[in-house]
This record gives structure tokens, C-alpha cells and sequence, in this order.
């Protein structure tokens, strides 16, 4: 299930080079020139994600984001701002974004912040399918094959972060830091003693959804194909 990202910018190449990166990287993208385009873009469909350039023709970004904030709670906003005040960054905040970038930027940055808002509740709502496994984040459930897997809190929330980073290897530190908030009093081998509930009770299941450590580093979600 892809993602849907809303980015307004005024700038024609600039739009044009975020729809290709982001196309890139699997989401769906829409792109709007200024406020009034967007607002009618975001009434008509669902986004996950919304990118915001500040310096707009007539509403401003920050009006934008306290628009989309009012329309939609889970939404994830980052707002594009041209100069590194702080001013703006407070301004920013305050009108609901989760994360702001100052322009000039490399691409790989933006994407980088995507996903870890990605990773934050801010996108609460999404279910996301690993394999036979379907995880609802709303409504806290795993389901394999119309079965439920009982999970605890601990666990759903390393599945959950396994699940939504499948194409990489999941340090330690990530984990430790995403779960615990801090890695400073819990015990680095919390967390393979979770992955071990975690992985006893995948594979007592129906699902192909394995977790593969990767020595040193830290764990991986894969789901080869039923054979
Ligand atoms: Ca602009």
C-alpha cells in the first residue's frame, strides 16, 4: 500500500524534481503551485504525508499546515522553509508540523525525514502488510491468514517498526531509541530478548514472516514467498 504525499511548492522545477524522487522511492504523489489548489486536492482524497514549501503566492505554508492540521490529526507535515530562522521553525510548530527542512537540501535528506516520520505515530492509521501478516497499527492487531497473534505492547511495537523498515537491517540503537526513548537505562539485551518472544510466537504461526539477525548489527523482517 503506497503512501500518498501531498507537496505544495510554487517553484515548477523544484516541484517537479520532489515528484520524481518521491515517485522513486514508491510514494503516490500529487503537487499543487499554491494553498487554494491544495486545500481542494486534500478534500477530495486522503494524503499521509504532506510537504510544504513556506514561501508561497498567497497563503502562506504556515496557513496551509494549520489548515491540513484542522482536517487531519494523523497526517504527517514537513514544511520546506527558506531561511534557517528560528522564528520560523517555532512558527512551524506551532501550526501543527512534525518536521520542518531548510532550503537548499539534498533529496536524500528530505527522504530520510519522510521515513522517519514514517516510523512516528504521526501515521498512526496505516496497516501494514509484511507477507501473510497484517498488522493494523489503529487498532493494534496482528492477523495471519483471518488469525489473530497475540502480541504484547513490547512486542506489537518491534513488529511494527521491523514491518515498516522490511528493505533494511534494523540496528540495535534504532530499536533500542524507537521503543525504549532512550538508550541510557535499559540494557542493549532487552532487545534481543524480545525478538526472541517475538519470534517464537511468528514462528508458531501460519506466516512465512521470519526475523533474521544479522550478527552485530541488529534485525531484519523478511517474508519469503509460501512454497
Ligand atoms: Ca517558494
Amino acid at each position: 500500500m503506497a503512501l500518498r504525499v501531498l507537496i505544495v511548492e510554487d517553484e515548477p522545477e523544484m516541484a517537479a524534481l520532489l515528484r520524481r524522487g518521491l515517485e522513486a522511492e514508491g510514494y503516490v504523489v500529487d503537487t499543487a503551485p499554491e494553498g487554494v489548489h491544495a486545500m481542494t486536492l486534500a478534500n477530495d482524497r486522503p494524503y499521509d504525508i504532506a510537504v510544504l514549501d513556506v514561501m508561497l503566492p498567497g497563503m502562506s505554508g504556515f496557513e496551509i499546515c494549520r489548515w491540513l492540521r484542522r482536517q487531519d490529526e494523523a497526517l504527517a507535515i514537513l514544511l520546506l522553509t527558506a531561511r534557517d530562522a528560528v522564528d520560523d521553525r517555532v512558527k512551524g510548530l506551532d501550526a501543527g508540523a512534525d518536521d520542518y527542512l531548510t532550503k537548499p537540501f539534498e533529496f536524500v535528506e528530505l527522504a530520510a525525514r519522510l521515513r522517519a516520520l514514517r516510523r512516528r505515530d504521526a501515521i498512526g492509521g496505516a496497516r501494514v502488510d509484511v507477507g501473510t501478516l497484517q498488522i493494523d497499527v489503529a487498532q493494534h492487531s496482528v492477523r495471519t491468514d483471518g488469525r489473530e497473534l497475540r502480541l504484547s505492547r513490547t512486542e506489537f511495537d518491534l513488529l511494527r517498526l521491523l514491518a515498516i523498515n522490511t528493505e533494511r537491517v534494523v540496528p540495535r540503537s534504532e530499536i533500542l531509541d524507537s521503543i525504549w526513548g532512550s538508550t541510557a537505562h535499559v540494557d542493549p539485551n532487552t532487545v534481543d530478548q524480545y525478538v526472541s518472544y517475538l519470534r517464537k510466537k511468528l514462528d508458531a504461526s501460519s506466516t512465512t514472516a521470519r526475523i533474521v539477525t544479522s550478527r552485530g548489527v541488529g534485525f531484519q523482517l523478511i517474508a519469503p514467498p509460501r512454497i
